[in-house]
């Protein structure tokens, strides 16, 4: 509980401007855009610096008061749910991009930089930084550094943590420490940086960051395939990465996602396919050329039913922009939508979208699938109604036996999305007894006193104990 005394202290810290307990403001961050999980904070904080953030951390630490750090609130874990009270922390008066420092090809941020505008400051001056969550228009890099987002170009250029160079962190105990920094070799010390990728606000939090950019590549072309049968979909994306293709972009699409899709977005997509891969290659032209060359004829003898490249940008842009709206186009057919994350091999997709889909029969519930094929990382979405208790504890079931069969497939319960409190149930089928002591471990050592964006990623009391043959 924040008392007078302890309000007083901390708006002498950001001033009265910067500190809000109105009803209103509580209600507004009491939610993320996870369904299902509200809670309400104490206050929300807004501090301007660094110095104030560290200042307020002591404050918390000596009090006992949780602290959620929050981007956006985009997350789909229930990662800046307030679950245990305390304080959320906004960022928003920490949004500069400090440096793009074009002899060491990297850019210095502070945490509230939406991750589009990053993108395009550094494309004006001819540098590309890859991930690119769905999001992106709207999430912050503080955020991605926490979920250790991924993005449709993920499969070629990686995750947000292949780009983390360099961090500043507030340590729970209000402590200020840099970890990397521009060096492309440092190996003095633990890689602090690495640990603190996707740590989802436990650890501290993340007051600026420099990450790596690359060339922009010259060229790019995108393609899209499509299919009536499904494993003749998955059965493609195994052999172009067979063939030593590794192309930026390949996503999948199954029938109920397309038929949302198109009607959202209106691009002309065809809806009477059982499957769509989006693909795209970049680099040299003529390189781009080759590959998706070799890519179409690929899907040709996979049985595609069609092959298309797109004849110009705007053409490949909307084709981007429908994958990138599947979930917002599903969103709006349903009151209540719950998106996974279930990831498993590339060589399983066409296994686990088929116990997707049992799966989703058995228990009676609506399931579209699409998500990265490149790297297994699909995205079952149940449009559901959360009021209705009968049909959520059957979405809960079936989302228990999706994970549980991604795992049993060698894959994990979360491939982009985080574990938050959504997932914490479950970390244990991934983790197993041992990952989750010494994770546990690391968390008492920094965070003893349990600061730190409480009651996410580890489970309070609900543990599974489910068996898995692997
Ligand atoms: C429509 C839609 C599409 C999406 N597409 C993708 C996608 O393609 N790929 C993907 O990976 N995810 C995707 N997501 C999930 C989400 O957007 C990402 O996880 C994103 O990185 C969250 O950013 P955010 O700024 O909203 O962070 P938040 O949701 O505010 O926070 C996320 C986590 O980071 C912590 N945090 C935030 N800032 C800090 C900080 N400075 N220091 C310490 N901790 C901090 C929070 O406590 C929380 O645990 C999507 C979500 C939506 C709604």
């Amino acid at each position: 509980m924040i008392t007078a005394e302890l309000r007083e202290q901390l708006t002498a810290i950001v001033g009265n401007e910067n500190y809000e307990d109105s009803k209103v403001s509580k209600l507004v961050y009491s939610y993320d855009a996870t369904p299902q999980f509200q809670a309400m904070p104490d206050a929300v904080i807004s501090p301007r610096d660094t110095e104030e953030i560290s200042q307020i951390v002591r404050l918390c630490n000596e009090h006992q008061i949780p602290l959620v750090p929050r981007g956006s609130g985009t997350n789909l874990c229930a990662g800046t749910c307030p679950t245990e009270g305390g304080i959320v922390l906004l960022f928003k008066h920490l949004q500069s991009i400090l440096e793009i420092d074009e002899a060491n090809l990297t850019v210095t941020v502070q945490p509230g930089v939406i991750t589009l505008d990053m993108i395009h400051a550094v494309e004006a001056k001819g540098l590309f930084y890859p991930p690119d969550p769905s999001s992106m228009k709207i999430s912050t890099i503080g955020g991605n550094i926490n979920e250790n987002s991924g993005g449709l170009r993920g499969l070629k250029y990686g995750v947000t943590r292949d780009y983390v160079l360099g961090l500043e962190v507030v340590l729970p105990n209000g402590e200020i420490m840099r970890t990397g920094g521009k060096l492309a070799k440092d190996v003095a010390g633990y890689d602090f940086t690495r640990l603190l990728v996707g740590a989802e606000g436990t650890l501290g939090i993340i007051t600026e960051a420099t990450l790596k950019l690359v060339p922009m590549p010259p060229a790019k072309k995108t393609m899209l395939a499509l299919y009536e049968d499904m494993e003749a979909a998955a059965e493609s994306v195994s052999n172009i990465i067979r063939n030593q293709i590794i192309p930026t972009t390949l996503e999948f699409l199954d029938r109920p996602t397309l038929q949302v899709v198109e009607d959202y977005a209106q691009i002309g997509l065809p809806t009477d396919v059982e499957a769509v891969l989006l693909i795209e290659q970049d680099g040299p032209l003529e390189i781009v050329e080759e590959d998706i060359q070799k890519i179409a004829e690929i899907c040709e003898q996979q049985q595609a039913i069609s092959v298309k490249v797109a004849e110009s940008e705007a053409e490949a842009d909307g084709l981007r922009t429908a994958r990138r709206s599947a979930l917002s186009a599903l969103a709006r057919l349903h009151p209540t939508t719950i998106l996974e994350d279930a990831t498993v091999p590339r060589s399983e997709i066409a296994t686990m979208v088929k116990a997707i889909n049992e799966i989703a029969e058995k228990h009676h519930l609506q399931i579209c699938t699409f998500g990265h094929a490149g790297d297994g990382n699909l995205h079952p979405t149940c449009l559901t109604d959360g009021r209705n208790k009968d049909e959520m504890d059957r979405v809960e079931q079936a989302f228990e036996e999706i994970f549980i069969k991604a795992v049993e497939l060698g894959g994990t319960i979360t491939g982009e999305h985080g574990v938050g409190m959504m997932k914490a149930p479950y970390l244990h089928l991934k983790l197993g007894e041992a990952g989750i002591e010494a994770m546990y471990a690391v968390k008492q050592a920094l965070d003893p006193n349990n600061i730190m964006n409480p009651g996410k990623v580890f489970a309070k009391d609900t543990r599974k104990r489910v068996v898995v043959n692997k």
